[in-house]
């Protein structure tokens, strides 16, 4: 094992480097979600970086944008293979950010830009962990494998046709894998995740008359808007915030008493004040405090209203029977469930119920986590309390969600550079230069302790 003293003077002697490696990728707006027109640029720009450390890239076309993949095969036993993205969440809305969000730069500790957490950070990061083992020990003591789509802010809807077409090259023997996003929680403790969430998230729609018509003919025409609201009011009861959609928790298993330890391990150190400070909220959903507000956060499935427009959004008054009205909503699934059932379901209850809302399209993948008894799990642990000096919190699942299902047969685990109040999807996203720093020794005592 290299001395702690050692990784640590690396990193600052090429700190100016890892950051002008940042810096560049973070220019590229690979914002897929509008067209995803510069993925040809960021991939180039991935070239470069990972053949100067001497890893075999390729790129693979895909119906979206290419996946992006580098190995740097050392002929050992073990492989490290990372799961990252190059494409961003849009930056809008931008006179929200202090600084232009593709413009990056450091303040006051913090690195700021689009994608820095989400997940340039990471995969530059994890790029020097592999240099900083290169140049200390002169070889690598696993293979290391990357995987960098440009696709996952918008679902991954082209990852599984990859992931099917390079199944050998993925899950070689003894592979494990570190997952995109990860860091440190409000209350300062860094945290490994053990999988996410599913998600489905669907846009409804919803017909009136053919155009717009003077609201006077509200006493006679049926509004689509009025109909769509309550529509979407039928689907979640507001005061029990349970789902009323038929059958919705049918396939959903009771936690195990194990998975409620997990739980209440976190409860003991989680500082609720504090995450109500960083989210800007008075209180959680109906008051529900302790184990009761974790229970609900890690196993229950959600029905949010995403975003909704109808009819006139302009500054002032204009009275209109609005032609048509839309929403976007998102299911957070836990395990065992699937988007195509929540899907059927949803037909189901609008026909049952006799609304009539299109569903335009939907997307969306299941649930999927590492089992904690699994010994990569051990060996994440025991890295992060030899690199950041306390116990991780173990979480049996984020609440997010990411294509990990993909990726089942082998173990996954989440952990990362960004801290809760990175900003991540919303304007001034950043991580701490520390946390930047620590992590790529954290990957590489990671790689050193696999061995
Ligand atoms: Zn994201």
């Amino acid at each position: 094992m290299l001395p702690l003293k050692d990784m640590e003077n690396f990193v600052e002697k090429n700190f100016d480097q890892a950051i002008e490696d940042l810096f560049r990728l973070i220019r590229i707006p690979t914002v897929t979600a509008k067209g995803g027109h510069n993925s040809a640029q960021a991939i180039s720009e991935l070239k470069r970086i990972f053949n100067e450390l001497g890893f075999k890239t390729s790129t693979a076309e895909t119906k979206g944008q290419p996946v992006f993949t580098a190995v740097l095969d050392s002929n050992k036993s073990k492989t490290l293979l990372f799961y990252d993205h190059y494409d961003v969440q849009p930056a809008e809305p931008f006179d929200l950010w202090t600084s232009p969000p593709f413009e990056p730069e450091i303040r006051e500790g913090k690195i700021y830009g689009r994608g820095v957490a989400d997940n340039k950070g990471h995969i530059i990061s994890r790029v020097f962990a592999v240099k900083m083992l290169q140049e200390l020990r002169g070889e690598l003591p696993v293979n290391v494998k990357f995987v960098i789509e440009g696709e996952e802010e918008v679902s991954s809807p082209n990852l599984g046709e990859f992931v099917e077409k390079h199944h050998n090259f993925l899950f070689a023997d003894q592979t494990s894998c570190i997952w995109e996003f990860g860091g440190k929680n409000a209350s300062g403790f860094q945290e490994i995740w053990a999988g996410v969430k599913g998600i489905c998230y669907v846009q409804l729609k919803t017909m009136g008359p053919k155009k717009d018509l003077h609201s006077a003919y509200g006493a006679v025409v049926k509004n689509p808007a009025n109909h769509l609201v309550a529509a979407l009011d039928s689907l979640r009861d507001d005061k029990t915030d349970k789902i009323l959609i038929e059958n919705y928790y049918d396939t959903i298993i009771p936690p195990s008493e194990e998975l409620l330890q997990t739980i209440s391990k976190i409860e003991k150190e989680f500082d609720e004040e504090k995450l109500k400070t960083v989210l800007g909220v008075k209180e959680f959903i109906h008051g529900l405090t302790g184990m009761e507000m974790l229970k609900k956060y890690y196993l229950s499935p959600t029905c949010t209203i995403c975003g909704i427009w109808s009819g006139w959004q302009g500054e002032g008054g204009k009275t209109v029977l609005p032609a048509e009205a839309h929403a976007k909503l998102d299911f957070r699934l836990v395990p065992k469930q699937t988007p195509e059932d929540v899907i059927q379901k949803l037909r189901n209850h609008f026909r049952d119920h006799n609304f009539n809302v299109e569903i335009e399209w939907f997307e969306g993948y299941p649930a999927a986590f590492t089992p904690l008894t699994d010994p990569f799990v051990q060996v994440v642990e025991e890295t992060m309390i030899e690199v950041y000096g306390h116990e991780p919190w173990i979480h049996p699942w984020s609440p997010g969600s990411g294509p990990l299902h993909l990726f089942a047969e082998i173990p996954v685990l989440s952990i990362g550079v960004g801290n809760a109040e990175s900003n991540a999807h919303s304007p001034n996203e950043n991580i701490e230069v520390e946390d930047f720093k620590l992590g790529q020794i954290c990957i590489a005592r990671l790689m050193e302790k696999m061995a």
